[in-house]
């Protein structure tokens, strides 16, 4: 029980990656908001983790609305009084070669994976200032350092999400807060289950551990970057991939 008596914002814990995090999370004592779109995952999501006898808050908030995400941490302050722990996750992709990427497919991935987290953690670094103390981990990817064929825009987003951690990890490392990335490598959710079995059987050539990685290896990395134990890492990038980068 190594987190007892935080709190941590979540983003995009509906299913997937964000879902193991927060799950981790409140299994290691942690009070959970956390943040999607579908109220049916929301509910399930939830129910998950109040089952582990935390306190969850859910909040149907979409990253890239400013607004919005502003006014759910000032609801979230108002319940738990502080946020120790902010893991941006919320990503989306719209997959397309670049000849052929619309603007509009550009646009909704920067917004949603490059805004939404300047958003979010925008709206909750002033409690963690005044606290001196926060715990930021920004989930980026393997592409944002690779690149990839038809992820011109999901790979600029998440080589921007690296600038980003780096640039808070200096400005507020005086202030007690660490901020850092967690890059996975492929990981089984809905998110590469659109993958062709060709393109995953590729993938698999290029994983020495071959095997897709899984939610929980991810939020094992997560949870080990806002733990005592790492209160001395900061502005770095920890590479979660099976080896393939
Ligand atoms: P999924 O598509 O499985 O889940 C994404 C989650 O984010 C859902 O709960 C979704 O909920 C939520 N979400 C998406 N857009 C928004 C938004 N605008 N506002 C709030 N919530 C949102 O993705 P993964 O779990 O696979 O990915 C999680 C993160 O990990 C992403 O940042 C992704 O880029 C990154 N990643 C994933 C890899 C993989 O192989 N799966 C590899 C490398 C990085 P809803 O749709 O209800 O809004």
């Amino acid at each position: 029980m190594k987190l007892e008596g935080q709190v941590a914002l979540v983003t995009g814990a509906g299913r997937g990656i964000g879902k193991a995090i927060a799950l981790h999370l409140a299994r290691e004592g942690a009070h959970i908001i956390f943040t999607n779109r579908t109220p049916e995952q929301a509910d399930q999501t939830r129910q998950e983790i109040e089952a582990t006898g935390r306190e969850c808050m859910s909040c149907l908030v979409d990253v890239s609305d400013a607004t919005a995400i502003k006014s759910m941490t000032e609801q979230a302050m108002e319940r738990f009084g502080k946020i120790d722990i902010l893991v941006n996750n919320a990503g989306i992709t719209r997959d397309n070669l670049f000849l052929r990427m619309k603007q509009e497919d550009w646009e909704d991935v920067l917004n949603i994976n490059l805004t939404g987290m300047f958003n979010v953690t925008h709206s909750v670094i002033k409690s963690m200032i005044k606290k001196r103390y926060g715990r930021i981990v920004n989930i980026t990817s393997v592409v944002g350092f690779t690149g990839n064929p038809g992820q011109v825009n999901y790979s600029a987003s998440k080589a921007g999400i690296i600038g980003f951690t780096k640039s808070i990890a200096s400005e507020l490392g005086s202030r007690n807060i660490t901020c850092n990335a967690v890059a996975p490598g492929f990981i089984k959710t809905d998110m590469t289950d659109v993958l062709s079995e060709e393109r995953t059987t590729q993938l698999l050539e290029r994983i020495p551990l071959g095997r897709l990685g899984t939610g929980d290896d991810i939020a094992q990395a997560v949870s080990f970057l806002v733990s005592e134990q790492a209160s001395y890492i900061t502005g770095t990038v920890l590479h979660v991939n099976g080896g393939m980068y």
